[in-house]
């Protein structure tokens, strides 16, 4: 089964993200936890933890198919001392924030090196912040987000991510989260059936299913490997529809958050309305084909 959704408000306080959800249909859903572009951030309230606890059940969204995001200034391949240090720390909390929320993964872009340090290096430097945070935060897996590879950031070859992997202790929480948009501008091109067989061969050769945890569903404004992070509203972009009907009907994707992040909210009740129509109807459905029930008619 397939669990689309979007990355929704939390605008008046996180506990309003699940009923956010709900209003345009989806089945999951990614937020921030604190404000994405400030360092500082008070802790979660104790009451705003249990809303959003209660809210999350009463509309009936399992925590495995929410994608929390961390905040776009934590640089874990940081090439200066301060940078890290202070990324490592505003990680760790984030870590925490979602172990206190009841969910169990958060979504981060690896880094950037900035040209103070090689691409090489900058990827051993995520994997020992990944290290260093991991016991710190039970029960809550790090998933690596795949880039663009635009301006220093790492992280957009399949090899990268599978770097990280490799030199992460405890590989039970690791997880890696794939963004269409972010793949086809890197230069895995996702515009046809075949295509798709090959670049989604390619992620099981060099990173393997086993560590994908999300998906981010966007369609891509620039071109194959332009290396630029533009997303566009399904449709509408370089990448076209046939490579999210393809993933609506690929078990590989099937009990994982699949989260749109196009530039449009408006559409996303339509989107994720049309995705779920390119889900294969399950064979117990009224309207399905019933193994055993449908004998031929006796001549
Ligand atoms: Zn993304
Ligand atoms: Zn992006």
């Amino acid at each position: 089964m397939k669990y689309v959704g979007a990355h929704v408000s939390i605008a008046g306080g996180v506990e309003n993200a699940p009923l956010n959800a709900r209003a345009i249909g989806a089945r999951a859903f990614a937020l921030f936890t604190r404000s994405p572009r400030r360092w500082q951030a008070k802790p979660l309230e104790q009451e705003s933890i249990r809303a959003f606890r209660n809210n999350l059940a009463a509309v009936d969204i399992d925590p495995r198919h929410v994608l929390p995001h961390d905040s776009y200034l934590i640089n874990l391949g940081h090439p200066d001392r301060e940078g890290l240090e202070k990324s490592r720390a505003a990680f760790l909390d984030e870590m925490q924030r979602v172990a206190r929320l009841g969910l169990d993964k958060l979504n981060f872009h690896p880094g950037a090196h900035l040209g103070g340090i090689s691409l090489e290096a900058c990827l051993d430097r995520v994997a020992e912040s990944i290290n260093r945070v991991l016991d710190r935060a039970p029960g809550v897996t790090a998933v690596i987000e795949n880039t663009a590879g635009q301006g220093a950031n790492v992280g957009y070859r399949f090899e990268h991510l599978a770097h990280i992997i490799q030199r992460v202790e405890n590989r039970s929480r690791i997880g890696v989260c794939l963004d269409t948009c972010h793949s086809f501008t890197a230069g895995y091109d996702l515009r046809t059936r075949s295509a798709c067989d090959a670049t989604f061969a390619e992620f099981a050769a060099i990173v393997g299913f086993n560590y994908l945890c999300g998906m981010h569903l966007n369609d891509a404004k620039p071109d194959l490997g332009s290396r630029v992070d533009r997303h566009e509203s399904l449709g509408r972009g370089k990448l076209g529809m046939t490579v999210f009907r393809y993933i609506m009907q690929d078990v590989r994707f099937d009990d994982i958050p699949l989260i749109l992040e196009t530039p449009d909210r408006k559409c996303w009740p339509g989107e994720i309305e049309r995705l779920y129509r390119y889900e294969p109807l399950p064979p117990d459905s009224d309207c399905g084909p019933r193994p055993g029930a449908a004998k031929p008619m006796p001549r």
